[in-house]
């Protein structure tokens, strides 16, 4: 799509594109926090919690653009235009995502389409999902003993065009980290077992992770197919798969006080 600029005229805004975390407010950076109370636009998506949006204040116009399983959601390139039309009439806009937005959030291609209409940016980053899953799951994505190396996946497998390459993947030295991935996740299993990686690997697939609905579910990597189905699942969903996993029966700490789920949740097959 043609991007529609204004002729011989500036932007006068600029834009923020600011990750928001995965989800509890406390882990909002000091940066992003100012930034949403001085804010006049706002784009945020699905993910980004409802206590963030809350911080914004009540005069800033606010535009959800996220994807929401089966709802619509505005186009990239609907989301691409806002941003450029939005900043030559208004001094602050910001783009909220949820995590980093340079993880999984297309932060790239937002930017880019900033660069080509000339319109000042900045990137403020955020608490990745895979960060705020492992401290509040008490999962150290690297261990001395146990993990030298960590790797973050989409597991939107586009199996066609990109083949995943399950062989890296199947390391036994290293952690895997695999977002967007519980519809795929007998695809992820087979790719794993076929490269090498032990049935008896620990899983955990952590649910709305840092908010007080969190929960753990783990199991092994033979299971993990079965684990993704588990009816008490919610999204969003993020896989860790490693030796690492089993550190959490000492390391977690958190415990989500929703009056649904008592207690630490650690949810096992
Ligand atoms: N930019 C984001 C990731 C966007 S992709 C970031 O840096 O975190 C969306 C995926 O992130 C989800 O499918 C899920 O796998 C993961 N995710 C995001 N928030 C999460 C949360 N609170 N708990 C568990 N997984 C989460």
């Amino acid at each position: 799509m043609e991007l529609i600029s204004i002729p011989n005229q500036q932007a006068i805004g600029k834009v923020w594109l600011v990750g928001a975390g995965p989800g509890d407010v406390d882990l909002l950076t000091v940066k992003a926090f100012r930034l949403l109370q001085q804010a006049e636009v706002v784009l945020y998506d699905a993910l980004v919690s409802p206590e963030i949006l809350a911080l914004l204040p009540a005069s800033a116009e606010k535009i959800a653009v996220g994807k929401r399983a089966g709802k619509h959601s505005a186009s990239q390139d609907q989301i691409n235009q806002l941003l450029v039309t939005k900043a030559y009439t208004r001094k602050s806009v910001i783009r909220l995502k949820g995590g980093d937005p340079f993880i999984f959030g297309r932060g790239g291609e937002e930017l880019q389409t900033l660069v080509d209409a000339k319109v000042p940016f900045e990137v403020v980053p955020g608490i990745t999902a895979a960060s705020g899953t492992s401290s509040y799951a008490g999962i150290p994505l690297t261990h001395r003993d146990h993990a030298q190396g960590v790797t973050f996946i989409t597991g939107h497998c586009q199996l066609e065009s990109r083949p995943m390459d399950w062989q890296g993947y199947a390391n036994p030295n290293n952690t895997l980290v695999v977002y967007m991935g519980i519809l795929n996740a007998e695809i992820i299993r087979d790719g794993l077992l076929n490269a090498g990686r032990a049935a008896s690997t620990p899983v955990a697939i952590v649910s709305k992770a840092t908010t007080q609905e969190q929960q753990v579910f783990k199991a092994s990597l033979g299971e993990l197919a079965t684990l993704a189905k588990h009816p008490e699942l919610q999204m969003p969903a993020l896989m860790i798969i490693g030796e690492v996993v089993e550190l959490s029966d000492s390391l977690n700490w958190f415990e989500p006080n929703s009056t649904s789920l008592q207690g630490k949740q650690s949810l096992a097959l």
